[in-house]
Formats: structure tokens, C-alpha cells, sequence
């Protein structure tokens, strides 16, 4: 999984699953793209990266934004010419029942967690059709596979990536360019931390591995899809989750 002179963005880098991604890609040899809205989150970890020296450019975007998004792959391409590997990791929630969920709880999540996906798939067709080259990969979750409670929008956007990340793998499979998904089960990240303990406990027995999961147990598989063993392997969805859902 050798990721040397590979240029990655991942959307969503400061904190969490990203922030591992990035870690391990760079581990691996890659150029990261660090990327989220807050600023100054996003020096703290460059400079991280910059101790371990690791390669690492740092690029505010909010990946809702389509020409934020433009510009995040724009400034990649202007200092290091190429991007090999883009990972749509950025992503919020907005739980609530269907009953009470606003307009605006809707808007927010899809606008982030799929619109955000295809501005900046869209961003990096062209750049990686021209050098027949390509590593897409969506971060979904077991949720857009088997829905939740209090999680309309939510499911919809994850499940909505999943058939985006089929369309685009055999749209662009003839230029060499993947794309697949992976599904995380229930990651320890800020995202979950606000599960009460109870939640907790009665999720660790749905899951049969006995435990929550980390953000390396994705970024493992992120880094294989992102490496050239995984040349023949596009437009799947593969869970990381304990083995929480088997379908
Ligand atoms: P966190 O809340 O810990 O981190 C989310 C990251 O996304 C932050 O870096 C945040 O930075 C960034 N982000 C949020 N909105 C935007 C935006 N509009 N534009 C750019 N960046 C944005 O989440 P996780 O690490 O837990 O989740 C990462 C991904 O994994 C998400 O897509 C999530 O849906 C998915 N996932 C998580 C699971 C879990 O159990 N944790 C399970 C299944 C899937 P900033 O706020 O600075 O913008």
C-alpha cells in the first residue's frame, strides 16, 4: 500500500475519520490535502502533520459551497499539479424524527454529505480523465444501507452516495479512475460522542466483534482502495462495522 508520489484530497481532515485518513495516507507517502471550514483547526493539524514531517497542504473549504469546493481541487492542482486520490470524508448530522425534522435539518445534511460529494467529484473528473488516473472513494455509512430512526436525512444522503458512487465508477472506469464506497459501522468520533452510555451498551451488542470502532479501522481500507491493489475493485460498497450489517 505504497502511496508514494500520490497527491490525496480528503474533505473533512481536520477531526475524526478524516483526520485518520489523512494520517494514514501520509504515513503511506502521499501529498495530503487537509481540508474543513475552521481555520484555525486546520493550522493545529497541519502543523501536526508538518512535526511528523509529512507533505501537507492545508485549504479552507466548506464542500457545500460548489465553488469552494472548485477551488479546494483548483488549489491542489496549482501546487502539485495533479490529484490522484480524492476521499469524500466531510459530513454532519441533524438528527431528529421525521415528524419534527425542519426544512432546513433536511437542506444541511444532503448539501454537505452528498451535494458536498459530487462539487468536488465533479471538481476532480477532468484533471484525473486527462492523466487516466483515479482513486474516488465516498465516505458512506451502514445507515444508507439499512436506514435509522431519527436519521431520515441522514440515510438519504449516505444512501444517496451509494448510488453516486456506482454511477460515477462506470462513468469514468474507461479513464482507469475507481470510485467505490465505504460503509462505517458506529465509530468512536465527535459524531458519536454525543450517544448517551446506554446507547452505547446496547450497540455493542448488535455488533459481533464486541466493540465501537476506531478511526484507523477506516482509514486501513481507505488507504488499500486508494492503492494500486486495488486497481480492479470499483463501484463497491464495503463496510467497516464490527460486523454490525451483513447483507
Ligand atoms: P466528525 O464530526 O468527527 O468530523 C467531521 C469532519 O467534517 C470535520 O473535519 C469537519 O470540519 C468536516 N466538515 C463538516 N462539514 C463540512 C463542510 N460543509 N465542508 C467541509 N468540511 C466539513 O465526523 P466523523 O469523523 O465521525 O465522520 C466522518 C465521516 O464519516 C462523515 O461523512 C460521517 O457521516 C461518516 N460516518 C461516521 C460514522 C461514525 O460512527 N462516526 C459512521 C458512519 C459514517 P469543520 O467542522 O471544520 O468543517
Amino acid at each position: 500500500m505504497d502511496l508514494k508520489d500520490k497527491v490525496a484530497v480528503v474533505t473533512g481532515s481536520t477531526r475524526g475519520i478524516g483526520l485518520a485518513i489523512a494520517r494514514e495516507l501520509a504515513e503511506r507517502g502521499a501529498r495530503v490535502v487537509l481540508s474543513g471550514r475552521n481555520a484555525e483547526r486546520l493550522q493545529e493539524v497541519v502543523e501536526q502533520f508538518q512535526k511528523q514531517a509529512w507533505t501537507a497542504l492545508a485549504v479552507q473549504a466548506d464542500v457545500s459551497q460548489p465553488e469552494q469546493a472548485a477551488q479546494l481541487i483548483q488549489k491542489t492542482l496549482d501546487k502539485w499539479g495533479a490529484v490522484h486520490i480524492l476521499v469524500n470524508n466531510a459530513g454532519i448530522t441533524r438528527d431528529t424524527l421525521l415528524l419534527r425534522m425542519r426544512d432546513e435539518d433536511w437542506d444541511a445534511v444532503l448539501n454537505t454529505n452528498l451535494k458536498g460529494a459530487f462539487h468536488c467529484t465533479r471538481a476532480v473528473a477532468r484533471p484525473m480523465m486527462k492523466q487516466r488516473y483515479g482513486r474516488i472513494i465516498n465516505i458512506s455509512s451502514v445507515v444508507g444501507l439499512i436506514g435509522n430512526a431519527g436519521q431520515a436525512n441522514y440515510a438519504a444522503s449516505k444512501g444517496g452516495l451509494i448510488a453516486f458512487t456506482k454511477s460515477v465508477a462506470r462513468e469514468l472506469a474507461s479513464r482507469n479512475i475507481t470510485c467505490n464506497a465505504v460503509a462505517p459501522g458506529y465509530i468512536e468520533t465527535d459524531m458519536t460522542e454525543v450517544l448517551d452510555e446506554k446507547v452505547k451498551q446496547a450497540l455493542l451488542g448488535q455488533i459481533p466483534l464486541g466493540r465501537l470502532g476506531n478511526g484507523k479501522d477506516v482509514a486501513h481500507l481507505v488507504a488499500f482502495l486508494a492503492s494500486d491493489l486495488a486497481a480492479y475493485i470499483t463501484g463497491q460498497v464495503i463496510n467497516v462495522d464490527g460486523g454490525m450489517v451483513m447483507l
